[in-house]
């Protein structure tokens, strides 16, 4: 059986953090597919020469281009040794950098900037190909490009990538090691594409649905997901499992450590996802799998630049039908709810897009009062049948006697509550539930 082994930007964004990822994918015999990010900080600089592109700022991109070059020519000095190896890397570069310099005589595209996005995954996984090679280990690089693919909707398409992975597979049966690259795609123009920043998870949970893996090992620099934002406070712990729900919840609602789109396809096809640390390799991290583990609180996790609306209107009373227009009104301008809350003369929403704000307040109006508040952060209780919890409400509302709780969703899902709170209060919010709901 497979294993899927992702190693994000900062555990490949050092020549001696890509020597670390050698030894951790050659630790057994076991058949992988090794999935990797760009270099860390290196999207974020393409990101920024397709800008400059974009805005006719030539010099700009190619000033960038150039600190780039140099950053991955010093790179490949410190992760090969070998005459031979630094040759072939350097060509391997070069030929990408190339590229970067001759896109500033071509007019600036969205395409364009789709393969501008693409060279750091194409890079990182040459160059650790190069190393491989170096270390007299078996592999075999499989281009992303031609298995990973998105339909219309810029949804991948799991049933296609499955046939063509698998037909790489069994044509690469001989080798043990597969690499491949996060995040890229083709769409259904055939064009290079991506899965969104961040979307290298979401890359290994894909691979790990289509070829059914034993394991989709998602490795970072944390010993897993966290019981609260240890940005924020002092003491955090990690969490030993979650379901599937549990983790999307958590993901979606602010925890950093995981791409939200991530949990769907290893859900789908029941495939275990472990976070795990590459700087302690034997630490046991987080396991994400159907069962829950453990019945109560998992964690609290928050998301920021919420904005509430509140529609108040007394024609509402005994009124049937007055959801469904509000909704609509939503729907229209394709923006998701995330809370709702209501009484028999008011509804309040929140979202956290103000995209189309000013149409969809405009188009409430007609329904009653309308009153919008910016700057709100959803903080979200996690934790599997949460609701039938002993004391869970009571513990909640005693830990935040002093925060001024401005909405409460509870029994919309067995393993979320969720308060939302104005921006300034978070910290507090996430220090209060720390003591108050882990004791910590
Ligand atoms: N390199 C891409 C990014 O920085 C994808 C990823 O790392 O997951 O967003
Ligand atoms: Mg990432």
């Amino acid at each position: 059986m497979m294993k899927v082994m992702k190693f994000g930007g900062t555990s490949v964004g050092k020549p001696e953090r890509m020597h670390e990822v050698a030894k951790l994918i050659t630790r057994n015999l076991d058949n992988k597919i090794v999935v990797l990010s760009a270099l860390s900080g290196t999207t974020n600089s393409l990101v920024e020469i397709s800008n400059f592109l974009a805005h006719g700022n030539r010099e700009g991109a190619k000033n960038t281009i150039e600190k780039l070059h140099q950053h991955y020519k010093a790179f490949i000095q410190a992760l090969v040794q070998k005459e031979e190896n630094r040759k072939n890397a350097n060509l391997i570069i070069d030929e990408h950098f190339e590229f970067l310099h001759i896109i500033l005589r071509i007019s600036f595209s969205e395409a364009l900037n789709k393969d501008i996005l693409a060279q750091g995954e194409l890079m990182s996984t040459k160059l650790f190909c190069v190393y491989l090679t170096e270390i007299g280990v078996d592999h075999e690089l499989l281009p992303a490009l031609e298995f990973m693919s998105i339909d219309a909707n810029e949804e991948p398409q799991l049933g296609a990538i499955r046939i063509k992975l698998n037909d790489l597979i069994r044509k690469h049966a001989d080798k043990k090691i597969l690499v491949t690259q996060g995040y890229i795609c083709r769409n259904v123009r055939g064009e290079v594409d991506n899965l969104k920043r961040g979307g290298s998870d979401y890359t290994a949970s894909l691979i790990a649905a289509a070829c059914n893996a034993s394991v989709c090992e998602i490795w970072t620099d944390i010993d897993g997901m966290h019981n609260n934002d240890p940005r924020i406070v002092n003491k955090t712990v990690a969490i030993e499992q979650l379901s599937f729900d549990e983790a999307a919840e958590l993901a979606y609602f602010g925890a950093k450590i995981l791409h939200p789109t991530c949990i769907w396809p290893a859900q789908q096809e029941n495939v275990p996802v472990k976070l795990l640390n590459t700087m302690q390799p034997d630490a046991p991290g987080t396991v994400i799998t159907k069962e829950a583990g453990s019945v109560g609180v998992k964690a609290v996790a928050a998301k920021d630049g919420i904005i509430a609306i509140k529609i108040k209107s007394s024609r509402m009373l005994l009124a049937y039908g007055f959801l469904r227009k509000i909704f609509e009104v939503f729907e229209k301008y394709k923006t998701s709810i995330d809370m709702i809350t209501t009484s028999e003369v008011a509804v309040s929403v929140t979202i956290d897009s103000d995209l189309f704000l000013d149409d969809i307040v405009r188009e409430l109006e007609p329904f009653g009062t309308v009153d919008v508040d910016k700057g709100q952060t959803i903080v979200s209780i996690v934790g599997n049948e949460i609701a039938q919890t002993d004391h869970v409400l009571q513990k909640l509302f005693d830990a935040l006697n002093e925060v001024p709780v401005t909405m409460v969703s509870y029994g919309g899902s067995a393993h979320n509550i969720s308060l939302l709170v104005p921006q300034d209060y978070k910290t507090k919010t996430l220090q209060l539930l720390n003591a108050g709901l882990f004791g910590l």
